[in-house]
Order: C-alpha cells, then structure tokens, then sequence
C-alpha cells in the first residue's frame, strides 16, 4: 500500500505493511485512508466510514495515531430494534517488538498480543485494535431515537409501534420507592 493511498471499502483486516517504517529513520511514517463502508472483523462500519491514521517510527516501537469514523448498527437498549449509532473514535495506539524488554518482562505486561509485533514481521494488523476503538465509542446505551418508547414493562410490546393498554397502570414516580419497599417485604 503506497503511502496515503485511499482503500474503498476495507474487507476484514486493516494491515499495514511497516517494512519500510522500520528501516526508516525515527519519524519514518505511512498514512493509511480508508474510506467508504468497510468491516472491522465483525464490526461493521456503514458508509460514509473513513479511518485515517498515520504509521510512524519512534525508536523501537510503532506509533498509531488517527481517527476512525462511521455508522454502526447495534440493538437499541429500550427496545431492541436495530440502532444506526454514529460513532468516532480518536485512535492513539502504540505497537511494540515481542522481543522490547517491557513485553518479555515477567510479571504484569500491560502489551497485549494485539500490540506486539515479531522480529520478524513485515506488517502489522490493525484490524482488532481499530474494532475496538469502534465498539468503545458506542454509548453504553444506545437508542433507536432520542425519544424511543421502549418495550412496555408490563406487555412487552413496542410502545414505538403499538399504543398497549398498559398505560392506565403507569406508576405514579413518587410511588415506585414505597412499591419497591413493599415488594421486599414480600420476599
Ligand atoms: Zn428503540
Ligand atoms: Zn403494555
């Protein structure tokens, strides 16, 4: 992949090829654009998705630095419906040689195997730590829309899509603690 080459829709895995980086001199650096709908493993970014990130030598390790952007589509947390959730990601991360005294260290490494790469390596992979990035900017409770209904608590029917007649039993709020007393009670 040439320096600053445009990949339309990514498939699968995001490798970057770091031969020429390393033989580089320190700041040696590769910028890769992708652009379009792509998958991250199983993660997909709908279009318009773009990731940008810069390559680069610093010493011994790999710098990844960048952004990531696009839309993904999870269950939406009231009512389950799919969600398209616009997510974007700053992406800081930093790939060591599995044979850097931090990694070989005994004990407690914080490098994981996403992060490491081989003597021996002519690229390393993106895929997973891009993915990740991608899932950690999904807010932990994503809508469908702002003002999603959910599912009834009592029927369980959408209360986007059908009026149930469960709405007569509305708690008043002020009475929900009392109830929740009372129900300990029972137990
Ligand atoms: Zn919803
Ligand atoms: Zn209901």
């Amino acid at each position: 992949m040439a320096a600053g080459a445009v990949v339309e829709g990514l498939k699968a895995r995001m490798k970057v090829n770091i031969v020429d980086i390393r033989r580089g001199l320190q700041g040696a650096s590769q910028d890769v654009v992708a652009e379009g709908s792509m998958k991250l493993g199983d993660l997909a970014l709908e279009a318009p998705a773009r990731v940008s990130v810069r390559v680069s030598n610093a010493m011994t390790r790999l710098l990844v630095r960048g952004t990531l952007r696009g839309t993904v589509t999870v269950p939406c947390s009231r009512c389950l419906e799919p969600a398209r959730i616009f997510v974007e990601a700053e992406i800081d991360e930093e790939f060591l040689p599995a044979s850097s005294p931090e990694v070989t260290e005994e004990g407690e490494s914080p490098w994981s195997d996403l992060n490491v790469f081989g003597d021996e390596d002519n690229e390393i992979d993106l895929t997973e730590i891009l993915r990740q990035n991608a899932i950690a900017a999904i807010p932990i409770q994503p809508l469908c829309r702002e003002d999603c209904g959910g599912l009834c608590p009592n029927c369980g029917e959408n209360r986007n899509q059908v009026t149930c007649q469960c709405v007569e039993m509305a708690i008043d709020p002020r009475l929900e603690s009392l109830l929740a007393y009372q129900q300990r009670l029972k137990e």
